[in-house]
């Protein structure tokens, strides 16, 4: 596969500062992304995961360090890049289609073609009778994929995935994770989940990267071999070779709690 690096993270490093004053929430991250791959993000709470996808969307700059998206400097919010929560902020007096256009809307491009693709998403996410129904007419399940439908709507390069499935029961979290790896892979999308399920770490990525806290810092990555990758994040779970990486994130975290607060004795 030809490699073309889409996102990069250059030295990227945060403060917040608020009244109660200053906080180092990442240090030094340094990655690359590659066209079309899927990579999530693990780690304890408070080691910056939604700090580098706030990042990476833009949506303030960082303290110092750099984000590139195709190689330029990103300053702000871009329809390139697609963000999707835990929560799917669908507003109520909004039918389900109005809802999945509402990104067309605010860039200028509700034309009759977008209209057309936002019909053809809802289709394909499994909502083509949904379209004139109301968010509060919906499950939890089919209002997420409402959200996935709006984000893809679009058409960004980038998907940035906080926690989508994380509310969900179990098995519509699993029918979930199925489709949306089949539909960003068919549609050939880069994206970075950050989710605490390490499980759905292995299942979905093509690579997994742990991060450590105070302040955040990236620990270590995990290569997800081709036979697990490859496969749909359900039939991934049942491979011989799952358990085993899951193992390996695990006690990578684990080590993470154990060594608490301190900053000291890393090399990165
Ligand atoms: P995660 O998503 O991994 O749980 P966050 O990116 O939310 O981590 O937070 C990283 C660190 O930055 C934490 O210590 C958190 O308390 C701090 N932080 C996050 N958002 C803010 C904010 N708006 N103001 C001040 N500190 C923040
Ligand atoms: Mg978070």
């Amino acid at each position: 596969m030809k490699q073309e690096t889409v996102l990069e993270l250059r030295q990227l490093t945060h403060v917040y500062v608020n009244d109660k004053g200053a906080s180092l929430a990442i240090e030094h991250i340094n990655l690359k992304v590659e066209r079309g791959e899927f990579v999530s993000l693990v780690g304890p709470s408070g080691c910056g995961k939604t700090t580098v996808l706030s990042l990476l969307a833009g949506l303030f700059p960082p303290t110092k360090g750099q984000v590139l998206l195709n190689g330029d400097q990103v300053s702000g919010p871009s329809s390139k890049v697609g963000y999707m929560l835990q929560q799917d902020y669908l507003f109520p007096w909004r039918s389900i289609k109005e809802n999945a256009a509402i990104g067309l809307e605010i860039n200028d491009r509700k034309t009759e073609k977008g209209l057309q693709y936002v019909d053809e998403l809802l289709e394909e996410l499994g909502l083509p009778d949904s379209a004139r129904k109301y968010p509060q007419e919906l499950s939890g399940g089919m209002r997420q994929r409402v959200a996935l439908a709006r984000t893809l709507a679009t058409e960004p390069e980038v998907l940035l995935l906080d926690e989508p499935f994380s509310a969900l029961d179990l098995h519509i979290k699993l029918q979930l994770e199925d489709l949306v790896h089949q539909t960003l892979k068919r549609l050939g999308k880069t994206a970075v989940l950050v989710t605490h399920d390490l499980a759905e770490a292995v299942a979905m990525s093509d690579r997994v990267i742990v991060l450590g806290r105070n302040p955040g810092y990236i620990r270590s990555e995990l290569a997800i071999p081709d036979e697990i990758r490859l496969a749909s994040p359900m039939t991934a779970r049942k491979l011989s070779g799952f358990q085993g990486l899951f193992e390996r994130l695990w006690t990578e975290l684990d080590r993470d709690d154990n060594e608490g607060g301190s900053t000291g004795g890393r090399s990165q």
